[in-house]
């Protein structure tokens, strides 16, 4: 079988060391396999994404010599598709609508142990003759992840590169949202239809990534798509040892190139 790994960027900053590391890993491991190395712009947000950002990407990639095979895949091009996926799982009645705005949510989660905010499900109990009134009636709404429904009952198993075969336990996120009232998807949703699409084999990413791989397995297993293998790259840290982020600009690729960096210098200090 062939090696298909991919490097999915959201396009809301320039390339800095960070997604450089993961890019490069990606790209390392479909070239010795003799695979295929995918690009794929995350950019279902809207608010956040920007043309110009999606463009720096693609060059600096190719300026860095880590060429992509065939056509990159700009998420905001296949809605419909993420659509169709989320249609499915409201016949089989997976999802559920949620009416509540952000200021319903922190109120009802609002945890003295400061854990991530779980939705508690206030709109999980909604009779559903009403939720389906209002979504007719087109009151905004978001799309929840139904979990206890959703989970299997025999159990799923996570194929990670470095700990092996992980028993998946998604429950730390809760009614998860598959789709949001501005967009019909959210990034679990579209990230996973894709890299079924794409026929990815080895998903490649950051660490921070690592417990979205145990929800990913199960909109796998929901949606009858192959189940990939995960490995998980350590995130770069800058000098201060706090993570690189968007914001940092003396990491990123242009700075880099401006101050005179070969390609292959920078790739080499991504990976360090
Ligand atoms: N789009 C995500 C990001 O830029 C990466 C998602 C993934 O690799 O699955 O952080």
């Amino acid at each position: 079988m062939t090696l298909i790994t991919r490097f999915a960027p959201s396009p809301t900053g320039l390339l800095h060391l960070g997604s450089v590391r993961t890019a490069a890993s990606a790209h390392a491991r479909a070239r010795a396999a003799g695979g295929r190395f995918l690009l794929r712009m995350e950019d279902i947000d809207q608010a956040r994404c920007r043309p110009h950002f999606a463009a720096a990407i693609r060059e600096d990639l190719r300026w860095l010599g880590l060429l992509w095979d065939g056509d990159v895949r700009v998420q905001s091009e296949h809605f419909s598709d993420y659509r169709a996926a989320l249609d499915s799982l409201r016949a089989r009645r997976l999802v559920y609508p949620c009416f509540c705005s952000r200021a319903d949510i922190a109120r009802a989660a609002a945890a003295p142990h400061g854990a991530e905010e779980v939705y508690p499900g206030t709109c999980r109990c909604l009779p559903p003759a009403e939720a389906a009134r209002r979504v007719a009636a087109g009151q905004p709404h978001a799309w929840r992840l139904d979990l206890a429904r959703a989970m299997p009952d025999t159990p799923l198993f996570v194929d990670d590169e470095a700990q092996g075969q992980i028993r998946c336990d998604p429950l730390s996120f809760g009614d998860v949202v598959l789709a949001r009232r501005d967009t019909p998807a959210s990034y679990h949703l579209a990230a996973t239809h894709d890299d079924a699409l794409q026929g990815v084999s080895l998903v490649v990413r950051g660490e921070d990534l690592r417990p979205a791989a145990h929800l990913h397995r199960l909109l796998q297993h929901l949606m009858g798509w192959p189940a990939p293998r995960y490995a998980h790259v350590a995130l770069k840290l800058g000098a201060d040892g706090r993570r690189l982020a968007k914001r940092d600009h003396a990491a990123t690729v242009r700075a880099l190139r401006e101050a005179g960096v070969a390609p292959g210098k920078v790739v080499a200090r991504a990976l360090a």
